[in-house]
């Protein structure tokens, strides 16, 4: 799946409203160096706003992706219904250094910009801090024991930073086994 499919170019696009669907395959994935995503039913649908001077585009990311999840190991599907924005700015002036990535620069010659980057960004900041299978635990795939044991091993300060007592609790659930 190429990432030219992406390309927005503005000369063939009229103002006002438009409408566009992309269907996002794993192989979109894979232009990023991806490997994580296995299986993907994703839909982005991109209503792009235009006037001479600005393109405003409004990404509606809904569908799910087949993952692994991080704690269990097991195969499952994670959802995902998103919204971002991107702007784009028609002018030669030169984007300053500090202003939010979420804004682009385009100068009146360069007329195409590539989306692909930002669609990709978008799906990444949609999903879970950390990804895992719908109720860790309470399925087969997830050994509870197993899972309080990676949880103690992957936050080591965490009893020191902020007491807790279910870290005391896991903590004498582990010594006396
Ligand atoms: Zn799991």
């Amino acid at each position: 799946m190429s990432l030219k499919e992406f390309d927005i170019e503005l000369s063939k696009i009229r103002n006002g409203q438009n409408h566009y669907t992309y269907r996002l395959e794993p192989a979109f994935f894979e232009n990023f160096d991806n490997h994580t995503v296995k299986s993907s039913n994703m839909e982005i649908a991109l209503e792009l706003d235009k006037s001479d001077r600005l393109v405003n585009l409004r990404f509606n990311i809904k569908g799910s992706l087949g993952l692994d999840c991080e704690k269990c190991l097991a195969a499952y599907q994670q959802p995902v219904d998103h919204v971002s924005f991107l702007i784009v700015k028609i002018t030669d002036e030169e984007q300053p250094k500090d202003e939010e990535d979420e804004i682009i620069y385009l100068s009146r010659k360069e007329n195409c910009f590539n989306i692909g980057q930002h669609i990709y960004d978008f799906v990444l900041l949609a999903l879970p801090f950390v990804k895992t299978c719908t109720e860790p635990g309470n399925l087969p795939e997830c050994d509870r024991e197993m899972l309080a044991k990676l949880e103690l091993l992957s936050h080591p300060d965490t009893n020191e930073a902020e007491p807790d007592e279910r870290w005391s609790k896991l903590k004498d659930f582990l010594s006396n086994n």
